[in-house]
């Protein structure tokens, strides 16, 4: 068991100051409340909060956390309340203690808006102090190492859980360490089978793989001294889960698979580093692409290194970190390096730098109310390969790999997406819909008459500009529906000789719309404007008597014929009833042409009025749902639509006069023909006919099909 002295001493020798005397006292309470009981694995308890806190001491955390991870399950597991620890140990320890107990609590479900809950809480205790998640971190990593003593059950739930949402918050706060062996424990309790053979495997390459790694340093090493360069140089493989997701990917196994080994090299200083990478450049080929540099452009948990991967010996790809002792000590502890012994003091620079992914997410969530959205967001940011920019305040954004200008300017607020009308990217000016890359500082040019545009939703890629611009075109929308509606209303009262104004006045448009069930007199407009309303129905509705006979109110000059309502059914003006009503003229697409008998939509266009799409047209795709209004053709019609037919036969004289007199037959009036040869000594004919209805366009086109030199006949 860790024992206090332990704990004591690794302190101790980091920090001479610290309040040694404070841990002591954790101990002895945490020794008594938990006295008696014992773990699954048949030890004392106390072994478990005392391996946590081994676990912070390591980390180099201050002692209040330390503290903490002694106490961690004391009010839990035992009969000790906050109370008691806040009066013995002070407030600082206690909520930390508390911070992670209620971390321990949030069930972890498979429920999406369980889920959304449950990050949310998280987020909310690591963004009050960081501490509380390292804590629990220490916590999961003492759990995982002994998972074996726990039911098949849980080690698969504990596992998971370590799977989805501790390894990728550890490898965010930057500790690569707990990343890769959370990983590497989660696997082994996932994927058993694959875990043991992949250890199998390594035990059995284990002195190959130890000779090329030994053979790789000594070379390295040797490249480094010929030019003048101290260093470390050392090699090891990677964890378990990253080389079976890399033999997944690519498919080869082990003995193929080189570049499961990371060598390193640390240097006294930055300019080494890239001399060190120059000499290696110098001395084995570069692989292009994976050369990158975090030392210039640190990762957002502030990890620093150069990577590259070159051939090396034997023609096999390797690849190498370079980095100072400082980076390494960053790399390996992350956020935690930058909370040794600043007990009480104020966050740097560098580490709300680490934090702005964190508070990113929590402006986020305030916004996303819908929890199925919130987690997307959520996931993307933790696990997605993302792209890191900058604002040209030196900000981090964290954005999904692919991401625009427009994204970014979403990202930042709201209102500086609705109004982005430009962007610089580096000082050089971009169209929108250029895809960020990291590092890039991206200044949004916004001009307060520029709004969010349809074309936008084609090149974007974040759920948040996707919400915003589709919410925005949806009121615009309504708005102009709302428009075009009162004018059509006020043109349909004029007919009668009534007046809008007056009806407003005598609020006669409430009335109406109860009557009409629509609530208030706005959405009347709005339902005449998307179509859903004819202008007439509306103005019987406002003005329910028509209006009396005299000299004076006689139709106007050039109204319409059937602007008067009447109540008996009659014929259709266009051939189609828009939700069941008659007098609605329509258009019929010129893309698709509908002919009566065919699956018809209708969508309301602006200014345009009802038009007419076949159901299998593939512009309907790309129309406004909201905008679409249910059509029928309407049986009593005798309306004739056009519709062109292409006839591909042999060229041969009498052919064309036969197809002719088939259509005669099938009493189809043909307005138009065209007729050429092919190369191929084929006739080309095509025909603007004029149809009742699709059954008469089928018989007719099987008619001629089966007409001798005639190859196919179709409609187009
Ligand atoms: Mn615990």
């Amino acid at each position: 068991m860790v024992t206090i002295d332990d704990i004591c001493a690794t302190v101790a020798r980091r920090n001479a100051n610290a309040d040694l005397g404070l841990l002591r006292r954790c101990h002895a309470f945490a020794a008594e409340s938990h006295r008696g009981q014992l773990r699954r694995s048949g030890e004392p308890y106390l072994v478990h909060p005392m391996g946590v806190a081994k676990i912070i001491a390591d980390l180099n955390l201050d002692v209040p956390s330390i503290c903490a991870g002694i106490l961690h399950d004391c009010v839990e597991d035992t009969s000790a309340t906050c109370e008691d620890i806040r009066a013995r140990f002070g407030a600082e320890i206690q909520k930390i203690v508390d911070g992670v107990t209620k971390l321990g609590q949030i069930p972890w479900t498979t429920r999406e808006e369980r889920q959304a809950e449950n990050f949310r809480k998280m987020l909310l205790a690591m963004a009050h102090d960081i501490r509380v998640i390292l804590v629990k971190l220490a916590d999961r990593v003492h759990n995982m190492r002994t998972l074996q003593f726990v039911s098949r059950d849980k080690q698969e739930r504990v596992a998971r859980e370590t799977r989805e949402i501790y390894a990728p918050i550890a490898n965010r706060l930057g500790i690569q360490w707990m990343k890769v062996e959370l990983e590497d424990l989660a696997f082994q309790y996932l994927e058993p089978q694959a875990w043991a053979d992949l250890r199998n495997q390594m035990e059995g390459t284990e002195a190959e793989r130890s000779n090329y790694i030994d053979d790789v340093c000594a070379k390295l090493g040797q490249v480094l001294a010929e030019n003048d360069i101290a260093g470390e140089v050392s090699g090891r493989a990677k964890g378990f889960w990253s080389i079976h997701q890399k033999m997944q990917r690519t498919g080869r196994d082990l003995e193929h698979v080189y570049d499961i080994i990371a060598f390193r090299i640390i240097t006294a200083n930055v300019r080494d580093c890239y001399a060190a990478l120059g000499a290696i450049h110098s001395n084995w080929m570069p692989v292009p692409g994976r050369f990158k540099d975090y030392i210039a452009l640190p990762k957002p948990n502030l990890y620093q290194s150069l990577h590259t991967t070159v051939i090396g010996p034997g023609s096999e790809r390797m690849e190498v970190q370079i980095r100072t002792r400082d980076m390494h000590r960053t790399a390996e502890e992350g956020i935690a390096a930058h909370w040794q012994y600043k007990e009480q003091a104020p966050l740097g620079g560098n580490e709300r730098k680490a934090f702005a992914w964190l508070h990113q997410l929590m402006e986020w969530q305030r916004d996303l109310a819908d929890p199925a959205e919130f987690i997307q967001t959520v996931k993307i940011d933790l696990f997605e390969e993302e792209v890191f920019v900058f604002t040209p305040k030196g900000d981090v954004k964290a954005l999904p790999q692919g991401a625009t200008p427009i994204d970014f300017a979403y990202a930042v607020h709201s209102k500086i997406g609705d109004h982005c009308s430009g962007a610089r990217v580096n000082g050089m000016i971009v169209p929108l819909r250029y895809r960020l890359r990291n590092g890039d500082i991206v200044d949004i040019i916004t001009s307060p008459t520029q709004k969010p545009s349809k074309d936008w939703l084609k090149f974007i890629i974040t759920s948040r500009a996707q919400t915003k611009i589709r919410h925005h075109l949806r009121r615009e929308q309504r708005e102009r529906s709302r428009r075009l509606g009162r004018d059509l209303v006020s043109k349909a009262l004029r007919n009668q000789h009534r007046s809008l104004a007056a009806a407003e006045k005598n609020k006669l448009l409430d009335k109406a719309a109860e009557a009409l069930n629509l609530g208030t007199a706005e959405e009347i407009f709005v339902h005449v404007g998307y179509g859903k309303l004819s202008p007439e129905a509306a103005a019987l509705a406002i003005y329910p008597q028509p209006p009396e006979a005299s000299a004076d109110n006689l139709p106007a000059v050039g109204a319409e014929a059937h602007a008067l309502p009447r109540r008996e059914p009659k014929r259709s003006v266009g051939g189609v009833r828009v939700q069941g009503e008659a007098d609605i003229v329509v258009r019929f697409a010129k893309c698709c042409s509908p002919v009566p008998g065919d699956a018809i939509v209708a969508f309301v266009s602006r200014g345009r009025g009802v038009i007419v799409h076949t159901r299998a047209c593939p512009k309907t795709f790309n129309l406004d749902p909201a905008r679409s209004v249910e059509v029928s053709w309407d049986e009593d019609s005798r309306l004739l639509r056009p519709v062109a037919v292409q006839v591909v036969s042999e060229d041969k004289p009498g052919i064309l006069a036969a197809i002719s007199k088939c259509f005669l037959e099938h009493s189809v009036n043909i307005a138009q023909a065209k007729c050429k040869a092919t190369e191929d000594s084929r006739g080309l004919n095509t025909f603007q006919v004029a149809v009742g209805h699709v059954d008469q366009l089928k018989k007719v086109l099987r008619a001629i099909q089966g007409l001798d030199g005639v190859i196919s006949a179709t409609r187009l």
